[in-house]
């Protein structure tokens, strides 16, 4: 079986799940006296794109960090790909961000490496210990570090160094890299605000279409509703740690999006 019939099989398998891929039941956190997050319920459906929207201080940075767990919940509940993670041991935490897939404004990846080896670094949850430390990738992980380049149009930049790249290129290497993650949902916060208006829809548009090809779940925080509107299939918004509105983006007003940041 090749490395791309593995992608395409665990993309059917994302698919048939009927269980959404992320779900925030009744989820708060408490800083001190105030609520971060006030009691906040959505679910995003493998292969579905959601663009997390909000004022600053919505609470937008807060979601991601309880859904990877560096921030703990005070009450509710979330779940990724059915599997509660109250109460998970140091394992299945492993385990558990293993499966989710990061990309930041800044890019994070090291800028001396090629853009082949931080896509590799995707597979260093894959990997036994000792290849991790040795930094030796198998043929099958370097194979689909290559497949994964190849899919955000970078192959032919395998071998440059990742700060030689532009930064729209350098995002789409984060995205290259949750793909050898084969990932399952991946966060994106604010990935696009470094970038020129081309970019970020370039960027955007092909963290869309392996969103809907693999059956991988996106959550995406955006500050511009432009962009949203474009390329989320549906808009979860925020405001004082409040969920505001959470609607499929054909059916979102420019009203009831403007009250969000009124
Ligand atoms: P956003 O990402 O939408 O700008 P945040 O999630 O960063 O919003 O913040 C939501 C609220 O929680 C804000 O009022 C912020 O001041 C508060 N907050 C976030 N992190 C902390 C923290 N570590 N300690 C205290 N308050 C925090």
């Amino acid at each position: 079986m090749t490395v791309l019939d593995r992608i395409a099989i665990s993309a059917e398998m994302a698919m048939a799940q009927s269980q959404p891929a992320l779900l925030l039941d009744r989820v708060r956190k408490r800083y001190g006296a105030s609520f971060a997050l006030d009691d906040v319920s959505f679910s995003i459906a493998p292969g579905e794109v959601v663009a997390l929207l909000g004022p600053s201080g919505a609470g937008k940075s807060t979601v991601f960090r309880c859904i990877s767990r560096l921030a703990t919940i005070d009450g509710g509940r979330v779940a990724v790909l059915g599997q509660d993670m109250a109460g998970m041991d140091r394992r299945a935490l492993r385990e558990h961000r293993r499966g989710i897939g990061l990309i930041f404004q800044q890019f994070n990846l090291i800028g001396r490496s090629t853009a082949l080896d931080n896509t590799l670094a995707g597979r260093l949850g894959h990997a036994p210990t000792w290849r991790v430390l040795l930094r030796q990738f198998s043929a099958d992980d370097r194979q689909l570090a290559l497949a994964a380049l190849d899919r955000v149009g970078l192959l032919d930049k395998a071998y440059q160094r990742a700060d030689s790249l532009s930064g729209g290129q350098q995002q789409r290497v984060a995205i290259a890299r949750v793909l050898a993650q084969q990932s399952r949902l991946v966060l994106a916060d604010e990935p696009v605000a470094s970038l020129d208006p081309a970019a970020a829809a370039n960027v955007l548009g092909v963290l869309r279409d392996i969103a809907r090809e693999r059956g991988i779940a996106v959550l995406c925080s955006l500050h511009q509703t432009d962009l949203a509107r474009r390329y989320a299939d549906r808009i979860v918004a925020m405001r004082h740690g409040k969920l505001m509105l959470d609607q499929p983006t054909g059916t979102v007003t420019v009203p009831s999006l403007n009250a969000v940041y009124a």
